[in-house]
Parts: structure tokens; sequence; C-alpha cells
């Protein structure tokens, strides 16, 4: 377990999850992609900016056939009517017929993720699957079947291994939380 708090634009965030305790969440959702896409060659969808560098991890211990594709999630403020809409920026693929998997780093209310399904879906792939390295049980107001979750934590704000407060501390190895 890191030692220090660390501060991010003054704001304090102390030491929650090891690098080792990340990490074996990740090894443990990558062997239920092995076993589950066997033979899928899946098109692995990673949501940026957040979900790097839990990608890059993941796809070292994937030893299936495999793609990966980085998009973002671009919100903006539809009319009153439609709320925030979302759209994806950045897929080139085809994605009609072929098995995806979202990569992110975090669902906290699930208001992107539902989004994100809906448009995908949309596409006509063969299937859509969700791998989140953490959930916020607590903070979810949508219906979604998250099938892969790396650890549940608690409604706190987190930092580091890619995740970010306003720009800063994505290059931590651990995850910090806001204190
Ligand atoms: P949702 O749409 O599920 O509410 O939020 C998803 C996005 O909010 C995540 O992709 C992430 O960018 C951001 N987010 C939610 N919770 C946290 C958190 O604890 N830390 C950081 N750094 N970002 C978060």
């Amino acid at each position: 377990m890191p030692q220090a708090t660390i501060s991010l634009h003054n704001k304090a965030f102390a030491p929650y999850l090891s690098e080792a305790q990340l990490i074996a969440a990740v090894r443990a959702v990558a062997q239920q992609l092995n076993r589950d896409y066997a033979g899928k060659k899946p098109l692995l969808l990673a949501v940026l900016n957040g979900s790097f560098m839990f990608a890059s991890d993941l796809m070292k211990e994937l030893t299936i056939d495999c793609e990966i594709s980085f998009i973002r999630v671009a919100s903006y403020q539809g009319t009153s009517s439609t709320g925030e809409i979302k759209e994806i920026l950045g897929l080139q693929e085809a994605v009609e017929g072929r098995h995806l998997v979202v990569l992110e780093d975090i669902v906290d209310t699930g208001h992107t993720m539902k989004a994100l399904l809906a448009q995908l879906q949309a596409k006509q792939p063969a299937s859509v699957e969700v791998a989140t390295l953490l959930i916020k049980p607590e903070c979810l107001q949508h219906q979604l079947d998250i099938k892969y979750q790396g650890l549940a934590i608690p409604n706190d704000f987190v930092v580091g291994y890619g995740l970010d407060y306003d720009g800063l501390g994505r290059n931590y190895r651990d995850l910090y939380r806001a204190v």
C-alpha cells in the first residue's frame, strides 16, 4: 500500500488501492474475457481518457485474438426535453456483426454507459458487454448489466491509475481517494 497522501490542485488524496490490488482485479477480468471470447475475436473499445492504463494492462493479459480501438464520449447540452446528449467520437471500425467489449475506468451514475450502449446497439453488433475496472454500486441510477467488474468501491472520488482530478493524477500507479 502506498504510504503518502498526495495533493492535486491543492486537494488532498489518501492512498486507497495499491497497484498490486488493481492489477489482480485486471487479471481476473482478463481471465473471464479469455474464457468467454475464445474464437470470437472481440473488438475492445476503450473509452478515453481514463481507461488507457486499464486497457493497456488488460491487453497484456489477453491470450485470445482481439482488436482494440479507442473512443471518446463527448457530452453536450441538447434541448430541455433531450437533456444532455452523449456522442461517440473516434469509432472508425465497422462494428456490425462484431463482438464488442467496452472498456471503462469507472462507472458512477451509469449515465455515460447507458448512452454509449444505446448508440453501440444501434449499430447492430453481434454482442456488446462492458468491462469496467471500478464501479460505485451506490451511485448507479440505471439498470445496467455490467458483466465484467474489477472492483466495487464506495461513493468516493478516486484518482490515479489513469483517472484524473481536473487533468491531474492520471500518472500515479496506485489509486487514491479524496479526503
Ligand atoms: P457516470 O456517467 O457513470 O456517472 O460517470 C462516468 C465518468 O465520470 C467516468 O468515466 C469518469 O470519467 C467520471 N468519474 C466518475 N467517478 C469518478 C471518480 O471517482 N474519479 C474520477 N477521476 N472520475 C470519475
